[in-house]
Parts: structure tokens; C-alpha cells; sequence
């Protein structure tokens, strides 16, 4: 998988890309490119912040439906980097200078994303490794997950970037397929 996305990112003011001493950026087991643990992290810490522009949530709607590429090979939309961050803005994190947005989703992740006083933060949920990727659940809705299969190899994997809340009921529905073959 190549990140072709430079071409299409949101016209934005030019930003030195976010940093942190925590990690470094480079090619991921699990997903393109990934964030990795560059010491030793302990649980708490706030690793790196999620930046973005501030939009309203009519222009995040808007951006939710469009695909982000004008390319018929992919077909991803722009809701995926979008934050809520309180009752009248979202973040959208799909810009060159967001080092976070290169983090991936894990089943079973090490961190977490959080507001704080109405930044995203990426926090560790427990000590972290020197050398182990970061990840967090990105926390999809049950609607789209269908559209966004798992591959993060954790052992808890449920098959789809979704929201743990919803995972008892990807359980059911999965009972309840088993009499039909697992199509794809
Ligand atoms: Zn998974």
C-alpha cells in the first residue's frame, strides 16, 4: 500500500508536520505507514497531539461523504479523520502536517484518543515498549463498519475497525450468519 494522499490534502495553510519525543515514523506491520514507540512510554502519557482544522459540523458532514481521492481505486472517505471535539466543531485530521493520522487501528490497542480542554490526544493506556507500534481504536460507528475490515493481527481481532461498545453485536450478527457460507 503507497499513501498517495499528498495530492489530495486539504488546502491548509503550510504547517511543520507535529512531532513528539516519543516516537518515529516508518512502515507498519500492520497497515502502510506507522508510529512506533522511539522509548520507553508510560501509561498516561500524552503521546502526541491529533491536529487538524477546526470545521464546523456542516463542513464535516459535507467532508464525511466525499472520498478523498479522486481516484475510482479508492474509495475512502473523508469521515475517517474526523474528530468530534464538542457540540459545534470536528476535527479534520487530513492534513499534511498530522503525524497522528499515521498511527493505526488496533482490537487491541495501547492507547487511546482523548480531548483534552478541546485537543485530541493520543494517550497510553499502559506502558509502552521501546520499539512497539502505537495504535488506538479508532472507535467507528456500527454503520459503516463493513466498509473498513481489520487486519491488525492482535489476537483479540474482531474483523472490523470498529468501536468496542459495538463488538457484542458484531458477535450476534456473526451467530446468526454462521448458516451462510463466510462470503467476502
Ligand atoms: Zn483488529
Amino acid at each position: 500500500m503507497t499513501k498517495k494522499k499528498s495530492l489530495d490534502f486539504r488546502k491548509t495553510k503550510k504547517m511543520k508536520d507535529t512531532t513528539s519525543p516519543y516516537i518515529s515514523v516508518r512502515q507498519s506491520r500492520i497497515h502502510g505507514t506507522g508510529v512506533y514507540a522511539k522509548k520507553k512510554i508510560k501509561a498516561g502519557t500524552r503521546i502526541i497531539e491529533y491536529v487538524g482544522e477546526k470545521v464546523t459540523k456542516k463542513e464535516s458532514d459535507r467532508r464525511a461523504q466525499t472520498p478523498l481521492e479522486n481516484n475510482a481505486e479508492n474509495e475512502e472517505l473523508g469521515a475517517v479523520y474526523l474528530f468530534e471535539i464538542n457540540k459545534k466543531y470536528d476535527l479534520d485530521g487530513y492534513v499534511p502536517y498530522n503525524t497522528a493520522r499515521f498511527i493505526n487501528h488496533s482490537c487491541e490497542p495501547n492507547c487511546e484518543s482523548d480531548i483534552v480542554k478541546g485537543h485530541v490526544w493520543i494517550i497510553a493506556l499502559r506502558d509502552i515498549k521501546k520499539g512497539e507500534e502505537i495504535s488506538y481504536n479508532y472507535n467507528y460507528t456500527w454503520g459503516d463498519h463493513e466498509d473498513h475490515p481489520c487486519r491488525c493481527g492482535s489476537e483479540k481481532c474482531v474483523g472490523f475497525i470498529l468501536a468496542e461498545e459495538h463488538w457484542p453485536k458484531l458477535k450476534r450478527k456473526k451467530k446468526s450468519k454462521k448458516k451462510s457460507p463466510a462470503g467476502k
